[in-house]
């Protein structure tokens, strides 16, 4: 039984597909400061449902720099591919509800689609092209008859219908560190219909950081700007699984010389390049524009008990 929220909830939830980078880390800290500020605790999440791209020893590296950087959460961290029959679980219930179709096109296929179209296609708030729909026009015994046959499929949320089910407007609460809150309509509808469960594994991005921040009790989401879109599906999700909506907050994304988003993929500057270059976690707070903690190590000016690979 989850015991009723009497302190806010807090969490951190880095991909461990790669090294973190000042961009991680300016999520971490300002999800630490703000947790301080609410009197809050901080929750380590690891978002691993991508079995192509997530690898353990990346954990372990994540969780070096954190100790680095001198970020403390309470308990132990959640791994979300341990979960994932808790996702399927909110799949089925959406699924029961008619709101999921078994979706086979490749994004080659949909971009070609596209393509032969000639028209400009429509792109969702990533710049991603939206589904056209093509699967959604099945009948109900061709739905079936694909699930049955073993064909590799996605499930794709039926966004209009999804929209109509949850019968209310969608809204959220944004907060912002000087204490001012808003509420933000959410307008899922720019996503298309979005895919909760991929082909090569039983979840996704959207459905899994739904179900784990139910989960884990989160009452405050920190993340950076680049995910305030997505927050329009996870309201929606929320409202159609009776999941309780966190109160969020988008940060500024660090960027790099040519003014492009800090990026694993292309081979952003890491925390541990930075770290072997002598760079100490004093000066990546001071450098994001944290604080630096006061306490026994801060007249050390580094924490020098993490320094095992400084030189
Ligand atoms: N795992 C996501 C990332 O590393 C963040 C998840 C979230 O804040 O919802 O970008």
């Amino acid at each position: 039984m989850q015991e009723p929220v009497t302190q806010p909830v807090f969490r951190f939830a880095p991909s461990p597909n790669g090294r973190l980078h000042l961009g991680h880390a300016l999520s971490a800290l300002r999800n630490e400061a703000e947790a301080a500020r609410l009197g809050g605790k901080l929750l380590l999440r690891i978002e691993d449902i991508d079995p192509t791209r997530c690898r353990p020893e990346f954990e372990a590296h994540i969780r070096d720099d954190l100790d680095w950087l001198g970020i403390a959460f309470a308990g132990e961290p959640r791994r979300q591919s341990e979960h994932l029959a808790e996702h399927g679980v909110l799949l089925d219930r959406l699924a029961a509800r008619g709101l999921l179709y078994p979706c086979a096109c490749s994004r080659t296929a949909i971009r070609e689609a596209a393509d032969a179209s000639g028209a400009e296609p429509l792109r969702d708030p990533d710049g991603a092209i939206l589904y056209p729909g093509t699967c959604r026009a099945l009948s109900g015994a061709q739905r079936t008859e694909r699930v049955a046959s073993g064909e590799p499929h996605a499930l794709r949320l039926d966004m209009a219908a999804a929209i109509e089910a949850a019968g209310r407007q969608l809204s959220y609460v944004r907060f912002w560190p000087d204490g001012r809150e808003a509420e933000v309509r959410a307008q899922p509808a720019r996503w298309g219909d979005v895919t909760l469960a991929r082909k090569e594994t039983p979840t996704s991005y959207h459905l899994a950081v739904v179900a784990d921040d139910a989960a884990q009790g989160v009452t405050h989401v920190v993340r950076g700007e680049d995910l305030e879109a997505a927050t329009d599906v996870h309201v929606l999700l929320q409202v159609l699984l009776g999941l309780p909506t966190p109160r969020y907050q988008f940060h500024e994304l660090v960027l790099d010389e040519s003014h492009d988003k800090l990026s694993k993929s292309r081979g952003s500057t890491t925390l541990a390049q930075l770290r072997a270059e002598g760079l100490t976690a004093r000066e990546a707070r001071l450098r994001l524009g944290f604080p630096v903690p006061s306490g026994p190590d801060a007249e050390h000016g580094e924490p020098d008990h993490h320094g095992s690979d400084r030189q």
